[in-house]
């Protein structure tokens, strides 16, 4: 948040307070932040700011001093709640530079009585940097990435500094959004330049509320390659992968930005990696909404097909599935090495539950380690670590142990990556307290017996407390006052405390001579004494010892676990590897899923698939069962035009294809009893479409973007779901254009497609188009009535039954006669008249036959019910007394 205050540094006003040009000068430096100010207990916000502030967090704006003779607003957080406060600023997407004080207030007196403490911005916190617990995810990653365009190519880099783990790539142009949303960074750091630019604003008009404009100097690929050279000690970033110029200039810059925010205070960071081009299946941000993969399309987690399939039990296994699932793998060796792990765990059930039930207890690892190496790490980050490489230790042990089958390459170096930490594990554990408190500066987590010089200070400041008791029970005894205490508070430390009416005893002779008066106070006077001043002192310079020992027993403490850092974040990523394994098969097992078969080819066998997501909805409201189907989009019928009742069950069926494609892909086993799936570059799908308005968009236009994106890029490795097209306009205009689309895509894409349409007419291209093979969902009509048996059959359907679903759902009985009216009339003349001719022809809708219409389509009531089950042929004239008499009651509410 800019203040557009004129806030230069140099020019400090005859009028302003040594404080002021502090603050002054530090907001100068972080134009583009709100500045928490360090104030005692408290982070004040001046000026702007705190406007800002108090509105976001809404707190009380207050006023301190003047400025240029206006008062000066301010609004302040206490700062040892202040994580919370900061979690909402930067998720309302302010950026805070925290000033803290960076010395001992003593120390500043010391420099003579004007001198004001020193206070230094030791962190920016924006939404990509931040490490704290509180304010991450724990069952998601945290991505800044930049971007980088160098002669004409573009560069994407990106790091999650909670872990450490920096990667780079080089999408294409039209690449660059599908990229984008399969990472979803919480900040984008990019030049204005680049935002303009032709082929890369519409890429990042999804992420604007996240990006991060910088100075054009900072995203340099000469300067991104020293910087990378600096950082890890090389002559050349060759060695780590073949990155292009872009891609160093991305990686530079987030180097760059890390260090600046964290003031110097680099995180680990992985050496870095290239993610190659084609590595992973593309998905675009249209098609990961719509098949719902992390969130639903009302923006819920659960009811996504992650939410659905997500066993693991550690927040490092559920971020580690959450990218598996983000961007599946397209080659098949890199596949298979995951299947056969997981394979492996399903058929091991008893080695499953032990390693599910000792990841229970593992410790989020990987962000304890992000955090000490920033120097935000606190006592309960070392026991996480400690804890963390004993569950290491401990897994690594029951996956040596014997199994029914040798263990795949993959749990084997898991197996080898968990390593042995035991004397780093000991250390910890000798060293720490049970009782751990969570900031450093409250002391007390070294435990007793490990450093012999702190047990000795720790006796004498508790030795001091037990003579404190003693002195009591002395000077009650001496004075003979009973009630005599010794009472502590911050302003007098130590003091004897009697009631007013004892008081007088202690101001003469001849006690007066070892208590001197403090205070006065109403209904007490309070008392020093030299022996209490001598013992305050000693119990505070224990103190103040007792904490230098555990400050520097810290500062080792993190030393050795971050000399450490690459094992322990290695074993780290073992941890949430195998949890992710174990939980996928653990999901196949209960399930019964199956293992698919990964091919080069462009096979698409699915044989009895379901829809992961709609199966479990079905299954825990215990209602009728889901009903498998097969898919087979080999080459000679590589296009499935699918038509069918409205609520028989398309969209599920193209759904579930192209998710069980996506988890085939991931790693994972598949709802099905068999799935061939021959490798997919791209997976498309286009499915209903809502306005974004936003973006200045209506649903037709929306859904024609979302086409256009798929016939231009499609391939014949792709795969595309397609759930209507055209709908959204006049009926000729609607069909014509899917016409065109399918034969398109038939000719041209060559993909794998799966294509719903209420187009009737569409299946005559089956005559023209040799790969077009016609399916329809199976409905059975039964009295009157439509049953959907959820079966996907050869062949077209007949009719869409929309007007049955429409009467399902409610519609006002005089609407739906008078589209049947409609239907009937269209139906009939179909054949050479014209439309306007057709609807003349029709009735006029009448209010009269819409009110009788709905006086039908009422409940009746109790006496036409009791009319409709008469027979009067079968009457005798008593019975037909009776039941004029019945008549008449319920006529009159009777009974
Ligand atoms: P429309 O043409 O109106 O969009 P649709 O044919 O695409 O309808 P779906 O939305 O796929 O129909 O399915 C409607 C409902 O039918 C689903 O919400 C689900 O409850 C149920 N259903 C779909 N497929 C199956 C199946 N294979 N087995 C059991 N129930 C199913």
């Amino acid at each position: 948040m800019p203040d557009p205050r004129p806030v230069s540094a140099k020019a400090a006003k005859p009028t302003e307070t040594p404080m002021l040009r502090q603050y002054r000068e530090a907001k100068a430096a972080h134009p583009d932040c709100l500045l928490f100010f360090r104030m005692g207990d408290f982070y004040e916000l001046f000026f702007d700011d705190a406007k800002v502030a108090a509105a976001a967090l809404d707190i009380t704006l207050t006023r301190r001093g003047q400025h240029e003779g206006e008062d000066i607003p301010m609004a302040g957080v206490p700062a040892h709640s202040h994580e919370s406060y900061l979690n909402r600023l930067i998720r309302a997407g302010h950026r805070v530079a925290i000033c803290d004080q960076t010395e001992d207030p003593a120390e500043a007196r010391r420099r003579g009585g004007k001198s004001i403490v020193r206070r230094e911005v030791v962190r920016v916190a924006t939404p990509g940097t931040v490490t704290e617990e509180t304010l991450l995810d724990a069952r998601a990653h945290n991505y800044l990435a930049a971007l980088a365009e160098v002669a004409g190519r573009i560069g994407l880099a990106w790091v999650d500094i909670s872990t450490g783990e920096l990667v780079a790539e080089a999408p294409e142009r039209p690449a660059l959004a599908s990229a984008l949303a399969r990472l979803a960074p919480s900040e984008l750091l990019a030049t204005e330049r680049l935002g303009k630019a032709p082929g890369l604003s519409a890429a990042l008009a999804d992420w604007t509320d996240r990006l991060t404009w910088l100075p054009g100097a900072r995203i340099d690929p000469d300067g991104g390659s020293d910087r990378l050279k600096a950082l890890f000690g090389v002559g050349t970033i060759a060695g780590f992968g073949d990155f292009s110029r872009a891609e160093a200039a991305a990686l530079g810059a987030l180097v760059d930005y890390v260090e600046l925010t964290q003031k110097g205070r680099l995180p680990r960071l992985a050496p870095p990696r290239r993610l190659a081009d084609g590595a992973v299946m593309e998905i675009d941000a249209a098609t990961r909404r719509n098949l719902e993969l992390a969130r639903t399309l009302s923006g819920e987690r659960t009811g996504s097909l992650l939410a659905t399939i997500d066993r693991t039990v550690t927040g490092a296994g559920a971020r580690r599935l959450a990218a598996w699932l983000a961007a599946p793998l397209t080659d098949p060796a890199a596949i298979d090495a995951r299947l056969d792990g997981v394979q492996f765990l399903t058929g091991e059930g008893g080695l499953r539950a032990d390693l599910r039930a000792s990841l229970r207890g593992v410790p989020d690892l990987e962000r304890a380690l992000g955090r000490l190496t920033v120097g935000r790490g606190g006592p309960r980050d070392l026991a996480a670590i400690r804890d963390g490489l004993a569950g290491g230790g401990a897994i690594a042990g029951l996956l040596g142990g014997p199994t029914l089958a040798p263990p795949p390459a993959l749990i084997d170096r898991a197996r080898q990556d968990l390593g042995d930490h035991a004397p780093l594990v000991d250390t910890l554990d000798r060293a720490l307290a049970a009782d751990l408190p969570v900031l450093t500066r409250d002391g007390g987590f070294i435990a007793q017996g490990y450093l012999p010089e702190l047990d000795e200070v720790r006796v004498l400041r508790d030795e001091s407390r037990r003579l404190i008791a003693g002195l009591q029970a002395r000077y009650a005894a001496d004075t003979g006052i009973t009630g005599l205490r010794i009472k502590h508070n911050n302003i007098l430390g130590y003091h004897v405390e009697v009631t007013a009416t004892q008081a007088e005893k202690l101001t003469t002779p001849p006690h007066n001579a070892t208590f001197l008066h403090r205070q006065t106070l109403a209904s007490a006077v309070r008392f020093g004494t030299v022996d209490l001043a001598d013992l305050e002192r000693r119990i505070s310079e224990a103190g103040d010892k007792a904490r230098a020992l555990e400050l520097d027993q810290f500062a080792d403490l993190v030393d050795q676990v971050t000399k450490q850092a690459e094992p322990v974040a290695t074993c780290a990523a073992a941890l949430a590897l195998l949890d992710v394994v174990s939980a996928q098969a653990d999901l196949a097992v209960d399930r019964d899923w199956c293992r698919p078969s990964i091919t080069r080819d462009t096979a698409f066998e699915v044989e009895a698939g379901r829809h992961p997501v709609v199966e479990a909805v079905l299954q825990a409201d215990g209602g009728s069962p889901f009903v498998a189907n097969d898919c087979d989009l080999s080459s000679e019928q590589r296009l499935w035009l699918l038509t069918g009742p409205n609520m028989a069950g398309k969209s599920t069926f193209l759904r579930q294809n192209a998710l069980i494609a996506l988890l085939a892909q991931a790693g994972c086993f598949v709802p099905a009893r068999r799935a061939r799936i021959g490798v997919i570059d791209r997976l498309f799908s286009r499915v209903g479409a809502a306005d974004d308005l936003a973006r200045g968009r209506s649903t037709f236009m929306v859904e024609m973007v979302e086409t256009a994106t798929i016939l231009n890029q499609a391939t014949d490795r792709s795969l595309v779901i397609l759930d209507e097209i055209g709908r959204g306009t006049a009926t000729f205009d609607g069909l014509s254009i899917a016409w065109a689309c399918v034969e398109h895509l038939h000719e041209v894409n060559r993909c794998r497609t799966l294509f719903a349409t209420h187009y009737h007419e569409l299946t005559a291209l089956a005559q023209r188009l040799p790969a077009l093979s016609c399916r329809s969902m199976r409905v059975r009509e039964w009295r009157g009535d439509i049953v959907f048996l959820h079966e996907v059959v050869a062949g077209t359907a007949d009719r869409s039954y929309g007007i049955h679903v429409a009467r399902l759902a409610g519609l006002p009985a005089a609407v739906v006669d008078r589209a049947e009216a409609v239907l009937d009339s269209l139906e009939q003349g179909a054949e050479g008249r014209s439309l306007a001719r057709m609807i003349d022809d029709l009735p006029l809708f009448s209010a009269a036959a819409a009110a009788e219409a709905a006086a039908r389509s009422r409940t009746p009531s109790a006496v036409e019910q009791a009319l409709a089950a008469v027979v009067p042929d079968e009457l005798s004239p008593r019975d037909a007394l009776e039941l004029i008499y019945r008549l008449c009651g319920l006529a009159r509410g009777d009974d």
